[in-house]
């Protein structure tokens, strides 16, 4: 039989502290899952997930693929009978998790497109010609037509160790 495991209040004070301050007024009535849109397509259950950072089962909850399949839709968090902020959790938790080298590779390609491009999506020459047949510039006014916003885009993620972040995590 697998040894049962002890709860760690240190790294429950951690998810505290970094955000997840409600984690210990969960008591398990499960309507975040049952609400859960992300839940209803995958194996995601995101009760599951404030369970483990609420006992501080680090290695359970930080490694895990659960951690980002939440689409940060807010529904759990409107509908949860005791006020807990599960987005909040959830971002703290992947805020630790990037820390240690874990993030979803969907997320590190995102992450490293804004590092590149300053935006999420990448334009493409087909952008370019959708946007004109609309009567609209080629190229819209953002990043992408100021070398200059861009230059700082990029200082912005050296300067606060995003990039780095990005770097570091291997994919999931
Ligand atoms: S809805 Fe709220 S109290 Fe119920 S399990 Fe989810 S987080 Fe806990
Ligand atoms: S915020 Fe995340 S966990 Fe909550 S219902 Fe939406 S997808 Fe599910």
């Amino acid at each position: 039989m697998a040894e049962a495991k002890e709860p760690n209040p240190e790294f429950t004070r951690k998810v505290i502290e970094g955000g997840g301050k409600t984690v210990n007024l969960c008591f398990q009535c499960g309507t975040c899952t049952g609400s859960c849109p992300s839940g209803r397509q995958t194996a995601f259950r995101v009760r599951k997930v404030v369970r483990r950072a609420q006992l501080g089962f680090e290695e359970d909850v930080l490694p895990s693929d659960d951690l980002w399949l939440c689409t940060k839709c807010f529904t759990c968090y409107e509908r949860c009978p005791r006020g807990v902020e599960i987005v909040d959790i959830i971002m703290a938790l992947r805020n630790m998790a990037v820390k240690k080298g874990y993030m979803a590779e969907a997320h590190r390609k995102v992450g490293e497109v804004i590092s590149k491009t300053g935006h999420m999506v990448p334009f493409r020459e087909e952008d370019k010609a959708l946007r004109a047949k609309l009567g609209l510039e080629a190229v819209p006014p953002t990043v992408l037509s100021d070398p200059k916003a861009l230059e700082e885009v990029k200082k912005i993620t050296v300067i606060c160790g995003f990039d780095k972040l990005v770097a570091q995590a291997g994919g999931k």
